[in-house]
């Protein structure tokens, strides 16, 4: 198939009207959030999703999230709504935050796997809300790239992973978070945090004060224990080259990496020049909004390094260092060498 890339920066109202077209008739269009790039599809339309799994060769049992473009249209999508997730509306939305809800009746079951639950995001971008509002449907969209590759923050990542395998690429500028957004689910006894993104434990419990941290967000899950979000059970946003995260002081991390061969780092920018092997920064150890945007882009460039093994300094895990911090362990297979 012939993917049709359309200039939302130069030509945006043909960019939106194309896209929601396509989308009306049951294509499936990669769209800029301020996340990720989403891989759009209708919610109502099972074979619609279908086509979505296939491009992104995306497992069965991973559950998709539902973007709405008013708090409105959550209504259309989820049921028996409680009053956490009003106030959770009220305080993160529009923005990079998600809610797992009962799931509505008119909502595609493969968009949910089956599952009885639906995930539900309002993004705060304008390209995608406009997409939405136009073609009036709800859109499921993951992350538009290859299933187990680094998340796509720029139309040419989504063009690197899926030219040819969808039906257009709605081509805006790159992502201002980078980082694909905060999943909470409310369908349990307490809220739970089921994927860290940019909006932070700590902004969550001023609304949700008895909000649980899910093991899943730190650790991998033992064999034959259940996901609460499937999504975090695989190995994910990893690079060709064999990668491992690294805790520890700048000093140590740089005097570990100096002593390998046929190797090269993932650094701070404070470090950089101390160090002697191939390198790449991902920005300053005091900024996660930069490390955030940066993470996955630099995942993609490991490949282009022409290394065996690629050594990743960790970030803090505080406010959204946790989500950086979640990427990269599962970037490294749950790999970590503390210094
Ligand atoms: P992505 O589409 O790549 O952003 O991934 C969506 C994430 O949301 C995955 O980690 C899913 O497991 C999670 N998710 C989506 N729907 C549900 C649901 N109904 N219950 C729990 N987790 C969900
Ligand atoms: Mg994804």
């Amino acid at each position: 198939m012939k993917t049709l890339k359309l200039d939302a920066i130069n030509d945006y109202a043909y960019a939106v009207n194309r896209a929601s077209e396509i989308l009306r008739s049951g294509g499936i269009v990669a769209v800029p959030t301020e996340t990720v790039y989403g891989l759009a599809a209708s919610a109502y339309s099972d074979d619609a999703i279908n086509a979505v799994f296939a491009a992104k060769g995306r497992p069965q049992d991973n559950p998709l999230i539902v973007h709405i473009s008013s708090i409105d249209m959550l209504r259309d999508v989820a049921r028996d709504i409680p009053d956490s997730a009003k106030k959770c509306a009220s305080a993160f939305w529009p923005g990079p935050f998600t809610m797992v809800l009962p799931k509505g009746d008119n909502i595609a079951s493969n968009v949910s796997a089956g599952l009885n639950t639906v995930a539900v995001r309002y993004p705060s971008d304008k390209t995608i809300c406009d997409i939405i509002t136009k073609s009036g449907l709800p859109l499921a969209a993951p992350s538009a790239n290859t299933s187990g590759r680094p998340s796509p923050t720029t139309a040419a990542h989504v063009i690197e992973d899926l030219d040819g395998k969808i039906d257009a690429v709605v081509m805006g500028g790159d992502c201002q978070v980078g980082v694909e957004s905060t999943v909470v689910s409310l369908v349990g006894d307490k809220p739970r945090l089921l994927r860290p993104g940019a909006i932070t434990p700590d902004q969550l419990r001023k609304i949700l004060p008895d909000l649980v941290i899910d093991d899943a967000v730190l650790q991998q899950l033992k064999e034959g224990e259940a996901a609460a979000s499937p999504g975090m059970k695989y190995k994910h946003y990893a690079p060709k080259t064999n990668a491992v995260l690294v805790e520890g002081c700048s000093n140590s991390f740089v005097k570990f990496v100096n002593s390998k061969n046929d190797c090269a780092a993932i650094c701070f920018e404070e470090e950089y020049y101390n160090i002697s092997i191939p390198k790449i920064s991902y920005g300053s150890k005091r900024d996660e909004k930069t490390l955030a945007q940066n993470v996955f882009s630099v995942l993609r460039d490991i490949d282009t390094l022409g290394v065996k093994e690629v050594y990743i300094h960790a970030p803090s895990k505080d406010g959204v260092g946790l989500a950086v911090y979640n990427r990269l362990i599962r970037a490294c297979a749950f790999e970590v060498i503390k210094l």
